[in-house]
């Protein structure tokens, strides 16, 4: 979760290539920021902000983008940086993106947004929070995108806003809303709750930048200059690029490998990975002195981050 204009995070990716993923990453912090501003001018005292909300209903988690808490309503806000020309078909739920050279179709945001507003519903029931009303909006925040509707339904133009009109659309749900459901013991219960309930999504690396596991380049890399592989000679490892000698550098490359791949670790996969030897793997791994899984050749050394961490502090010293 983001506080208004500090770190940063992203929705999982959904692109195929590495530079769609970017563009997408920079596309969502665009809008963001772009949105961050229009709600800069809100006052702190009345509006509660939280952004990249990340909670669980069920087995399932739900993400909304921009949440605004105020006593008498609660604000759900989609925001979308797309450019290009915006049609919503509601009718059949989707959005399709018509561009000199493409044309995408998304899912409906405001179906989405709705969505997360019923799972929102649920989950405050669950904390036994009274009935407040959830409003939802649809916020494009590029202004080189022009949108248009496949019918003339006011359906989307009640949902759909661009940012500019934002503050005035806010001000206008503020004095519709004119009932106060949470005094101010209550709005700071939901905001601990929220705050508390919010689990922020790992992506694995890999998948992320759409990579396979035998893409990447294996062996021992030099904690010095990132050379790879190190050469094993007489219990250390040698880098042939600066010359640097390490008794730890195998260390550094399964601190890669539980953040890469896995927090288990079997012989065979240490072989593959550092470019060992079969005894080299079992003298390296029991070394590590961690929670073994299985027995015999299923068996699997458990990579603690915190355990590599210490072994490399402490049997670095060469
Ligand atoms: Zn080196």
């Amino acid at each position: 979760m983001r506080s208004t204009s500090t770190q940063n995070s992203f929705p999982p990716p959904e692109t195929t290539s590495n530079r769609s993923r970017l563009s997408k990453k920079e596309s969502c912090y665009k809008g963001e920021s772009a949105l961050d501003y229009h709600l800069s001018f809100l006052p702190q005292k009345e509006y509660v902000i939280f952004h990249d909300l990340r909670l669980q209903s069920g087995d399932y988690f739900f993400q909304i983008d921009t949440l605004i808490l105020t006593p008498n309503y609660i604000l759900l806000i989609e925001v979308k940086h797309l450019f290009g020309t915006l049609t919503f078909e509601p009718e059949f739920q989707q959005l399709v993106r018509s561009t000199a050279d493409a044309e995408d179709v998304f899912p409906d945001p405001i179906t989405q947004v709705k969505r997360q507003a019923s799972q929102l519903k649920t989950f405050l029931g669950k904390h036994k929070i009274p009935d407040i009303p959830l409003e939802t909006l649809v916020v494009f925040t590029n202004s080189l995108s022009r949108i248009t509707l496949s019918d003339s339904t006011t359906y989307t133009r009640r949902y759909v806003i661009r940012d500019t009109v934002l503050l005035n659309r806010i001000e206008q749900l503020s004095s519709q809303y004119i009932t106060i459901t949470l005094d101010p013991k209550l709005v700071k219960k939901v905001t601990r709750i929220l705050n508390n309930s919010h689990t922020p999504s790992i992506i694995a690396p890999l998948q992320a930048y759409n990579l396979q596991p035998i893409e990447l380049i294996k062996g021992v890399h030099c904690p010095k200059c990132n050379a790879i592989p190190m050469r094993r000679l007489h219990g250390k490892w040698f880098c042939s690029s600066c010359y640097y000698q390490s008794k730890v550098a195998h260390i550094n490359s399964l601190v890669d490998y539980r953040l890469l791949l896995s927090d288990t670790i079997t012989n065979k996969q240490a072989c593959e990975f550092l470019k060992i030897t079969r005894p080299l793997a079992c003298r390296v791994l029991t070394a590590l002195e961690t929670a073994i899984i299985g027995v015999k050749k299923g068996r699997k050394y458990k990579l603690e981050l915190d355990n590599l961490k210490k072994l490399v502090i402490e049997k670095g010293i060469d």
